[in-house]
């Protein structure tokens, strides 16, 4: 049998079951595979990954691994990356955009409700998530590992909170988007961006109460859903303030 030591670094200890976390972890194996397949074998999803680093030199994914290498992983948070290391992947899109599972539907809510561009249906299967993922460089957002690991997926982050409020924070943090947050910009069931409309416009399609008492509304450019500042909106604000608090 060969032999490699893996040292994984920072969350992508994560995956690991509790006597393999930072610490050396000698695999064994029979047939010579890539690296990308090993590192998924002991239970980590390649978008996880950042670098790879092979008896002091840099690698990407299709390295094949030998009898006695030494490896260290890293994952993309910047605290523990060694900046000479090369990436396994292109540099990330500079517009961060989402696709969603389909059990991260408050989580979907809230990124569209910061403003964030988030597609989410209850029907898209694990191919359709992937190929999404793929051909708009989306961000996959998931909890399900398999899903991740998926090849068609580069770009691609594991929820570690399972509270949606929690998951919303985790998100921001993950993707540096504090500063980009713009709430009230999105419609939160299609996903379409909002623009001001007219009372007159759309004042047949108003309660009677709301003709009288309000002055604002916005319409989606999607689904033509109308928005104004209702007795939902406090709570809303609420939630947005909350989550800002969090990065201060
Ligand atoms: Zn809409």
């Amino acid at each position: 049998m060969a032999k490699a030591t893996f040292h994984f670094y920072g969350e992508l200890n994560d995956f690991l079951p509790a006597n393999k976390r930072q610490v050396e972890i000698e695999h064994f194996f029979g047939e010579k595979g890539s690296i990308k397949d090993m590192i998924e074998s002991l239970g980590i999803p390649h978008p996880e990954v950042d670098c790879i680093e092979v008896n002091g030199a840099s690698v990407d994914f299709s390295y094949i691994v030998q009898d006695g290498d030494v490896i260290n992983v890293y994952p993309i948070s910047a605290a523990t990356k060694t900046p000479i290391l090369s990436l396994v992947r292109p540099q990330p899109p500079k517009v961060i955009r989402f696709v969603l599972d389909i059990h991260l539907g408050k989580l979907a809510s809230s990124l569209r409700l910061l403003g964030f561009d988030t597609l989410y249906r209850n029907d898209y299967d694990d191919a359709e998530l992937a190929a999404i993922s793929s051909t708009q460089m989306r961000i996959l957002l998931t909890r399900d590992k398999g899903l991740l690991m998926r090849s068609a997926v580069t770009y691609g982050y594991y929820v570690r909170n399972t509270d949606p409020q929690q998951q919303i924070v985790e998100v921001l943090r993950r993707f540096n988007l504090f500063k980009l947050v713009s709430p009230f910009a999105r419609c939160l069931r299609c996903n379409g961006l909002l623009k001001p409309v007219t009372k007159q416009a759309i004042i047949d399609k108003l309660p009677e109460n709301i003709q009288r008492d309000v002055k604002e509304f916005h319409c989606c450019q999607g689904c033509a859903q109308i928005y104004w500042k209702g007795s939902h909106y406090e709570k809303l604000q609420q939630f947005i303030d909350g989550v800002l608090d969090c990065n201060r």
